[in-house]
């Protein structure tokens, strides 16, 4: 089963649509705002430092 978080205890976040280079993959991600890019991990392939913001706005 799921862990359920308080949202309020890790802001401020970002969320956008990343895209992997290794992959291809793509999803809405959401990470701490200190939290570099380069950390980040796929969650499709698992690779460590290729995704990218894709820019693709959110509503
Ligand atoms: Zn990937």
């Amino acid at each position: 089963m799921a862990e359920i978080i308080e949202i309020d205890d890790h802001r401020p976040h970002i969320t956008a649509e990343l895209a992997c280079m290794y992959c291809k993959g793509r999803a809405i991600c959401c990470w701490m705002e200190d939290t570099p890019m380069k950390d980040l991990e796929c969650g499709h392939c698992g690779e460590v430092g290729g995704l990218i913001k894709t820019g693709q706005y959110l509503r």
